[in-house]
């Protein structure tokens, strides 16, 4: 094993020395490498880990949890903040990293990292307090916050960073170790954010494990880990919930969505359709919050629809991740393309109108899908009842506030939902009859680090961020302290 501690990234981000495990660099016996979006052509070697890799990383966070879990809320701050500031020192080497293997655009990038760091920074400011049930003059009972072990977070491929670090962050602050595993279609960003970690943290405490797709199971039934907190798509995330089953671990799930967005008939759509058509295409569509199902008041529907084809003509730029100005890149891997030209395929087997676009470039290098506004396809086609995760959407009209919100409420998925109104009364009336874990009424997609943020039906168990979310890394204890022995 080869020691390093400095905060210093490899000088090269293509180098990869091995997966990080209790404070080292532990080289694989094979390695693999993910395919550029852009380019399809093969990106850098990355560590490929076995079960006794886990194995080895379980024992150590066991060992080091002993320690940590007693550290105190000031030095679990201090670490967090040194963190943030030795990810800010990287940053640019890390978007550009993250733009290469993801394909999001630079732009969406470095939004990704502005995140990370306040995300960081803020739960460095976040602490879980006892609460106090009953007291009185003989006695006093307490409801304790205390760390549960060993947490595995399994992060998707869309923000590596953002979605790693917002289930790590919470993990460690509440004196939790961690093993973070990226998704084997993006873990270079991830391994640079633990190789960077490792002069930070003590030994143990937040290790990295990249691997291939058998690694994920062999988290999930670990009887060593403690917590699973996955984000992910809707099927991995059943998966999950049955093989934590089998330990009985307990396992936060963020999954899939597909949010509706409602536009009423007194918008000004000049002011909000920028907003909703950036919201609707941003990073090809792979965010699970953006807007998925568009609903528009047939009394503007022809007005809204021509002027959100025209300002996605104008602005909604496809192409590489790093060519400036991009807002629609390639989709991130062969898996999810083949899925995506399934659905370009089925608008047009049925026959639905598209105001725009509608095909996917035959030949060209890269996975690449033209921006598409699908024009009033019927409630059970396929593009409006499955998340696409592409540049593609359906625009509904409707005409009564009830149907609008049964039609949003009728899947299974609840992530994200809005209301777009001047009339604030009625739009929180309809607000608040939507089932989804985030309602946002003119605006969608706000996120912050201290607002719980989930799912609701088949998008997730659970809460992240905000205290909530660092309560799904405690056990709960009543606690009951007498004053004094009564016979
Ligand atoms: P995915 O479910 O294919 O993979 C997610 C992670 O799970 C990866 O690290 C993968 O290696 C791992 N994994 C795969 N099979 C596993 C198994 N059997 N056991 C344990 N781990 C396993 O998802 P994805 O394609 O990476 O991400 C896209 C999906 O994630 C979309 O549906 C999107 O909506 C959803 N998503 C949800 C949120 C949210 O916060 N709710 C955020 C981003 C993405």
């Amino acid at each position: 094993m080869q020691k390093q501690s400095n905060n210093r990234l490899t000088p090269c981000y293509q180098t990869y020395k091995g997966n990080i495990i209790n404070g080292e660099f532990v080289p694989t016996a094979e390695t693999r490498r993910t395919i550029d979006p852009a380019t399809e052509e093969p990106l850098f070697a990355a560590p490929l880990a076995t079960r006794d890799d886990l194995d080895n990383a379980v024992q150590h966070a066991r060992n080091a949890f002993k320690t940590w879990s007693k550290s105190p809320f000031a030095e679990r701050s201090k670490l967090m903040l040194a963190y943030a500031d030795a990810i800010e020192a990287h940053r640019e080497e890390l978007e550009r990293l993250d733009t290469i293997e993801s394909s999001k655009p630079l732009l969406v990038s470095k939004r990704e990292f502005d995140n990370v760091l306040e995300w960081l920074r803020a739960f460095a400011t976040m602490e879980l307090k006892d609460d106090v049930f009953d007291q009185d003059d003989e006695r006093i009972i307490y409801g304790t916050y205390n760390p549960v072990g060993v947490v595995a977070a399994i992060v998707p491929w869309n923000w590596p960073a953002l979605l790693g670090l917002g289930k790590v962050g919470p993990a460690l602050m509440t004196g939790n170790a961690v093993i973070m595993k990226p998704s084997p279609y993006t873990p270079y960003t991830d391994l640079k954010l633990g190789e960077l970690a490792m002069s930070i943290y003590p030994p143990g405490v937040f290790q990295v494990l990249s691997g291939d797709d058998a690694l994920g199971p062999w988290i999930t039934e670990h009887p060593g880990i403690d917590v699973v907190t996955f984000t992910g798509s809707v099927r991995t995330g059943k998966l999950v919930a049955a093989s934590c089953a089998k330990t009985l671990k307990k396992c936060i799930l963020e999954l899939g969505g597909n949010d509706a967005l409602i536009v009423c008939q007194d918008v000004d759509i000049a002011k909000c359709l920028p907003k909703i058509a950036t919201l609707s295409f941003i990073n090809a569509g792979q965010i699970c919050m953006l807007a998925k199902r568009l609903y528009v008041h047939e009394a503007i529907y022809d007005q809204f629809k021509e002027a959100l084809v025209q300002f996605t003509k104008e602005h909604v730029k496809n192409g590489g991740g790093l060519e400036p100005g991009v807002m629609v890149g390639p989709v991130q891997n062969k898996m999810q393309y083949e899925l995506l030209k399934g659905v370009y395929q089925d608008v047009k087997d049925s026959g639905y109108q598209v105001a725009l676009g509608g095909s996917i470039p035959n030949s060209n290098k890269g996975y690449f899908a033209e921006p598409t506004i699908v024009d009033n396809p019927p409630d059970t086609a396929r593009i409006v009842v499955e998340e696409p995760f592409g540049p593609i959407i359906p625009l509904q009209k409707w005409s009564s506030d009830e149907e609008v919100v049964e039609r949003a409420n009728s899947l299974r998925l609840g992530l994200g939902a809005s209301v777009w109104a001047k009339d604030l009364v009625r739009a929180e009336r309809m607000g608040r009859q939507l089932t989804a874990g985030s309602v946002w009424i003119n605006s969608h997609f706000d996120v912050a680090p201290n607002i719980p943020f989930g799912g609701t039906k088949e998008s997730g168990i659970g809460r992240e961020w905000g205290l909530e979310g660092f309560k799904e890394f405690t056990d709960r204890t009543s606690l009951w302290v007498w004053k004094k022995i009564f016979d």
